[in-house]
């Protein structure tokens, strides 16, 4: 059961990801994104961009957590 909850991503710990600085197109803040941004597409911060994922159907909420 507890598969890929640990261990898992130690191999990368010493390369730490690049981190490009942005500007979140909805709220408009500055935010870091793991990926280059690419001109023309939106990129939100964390917020945001949990506002923006589609989540299952409507009228779920917050409600897909554990
Ligand atoms: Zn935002």
């Amino acid at each position: 059961m507890a598969y890929g909850s640990g261990g898992f991503r130690g191999d990368r710990r010493d390369q730490p990801k690049e981190y490009f600085k942005t500007k979140c197109s909805d709220c408009g803040n500055e935010c870091e994104v793991p990926f280059k941004p690419t001109q023309g597409r939106p990129v939100y911060c964390r917020d945001c961009f949990k506002k923006h994922q589609p989540e299952g159907r409507s009228g779920g909420g917050d409600r897909r957590r554990f």
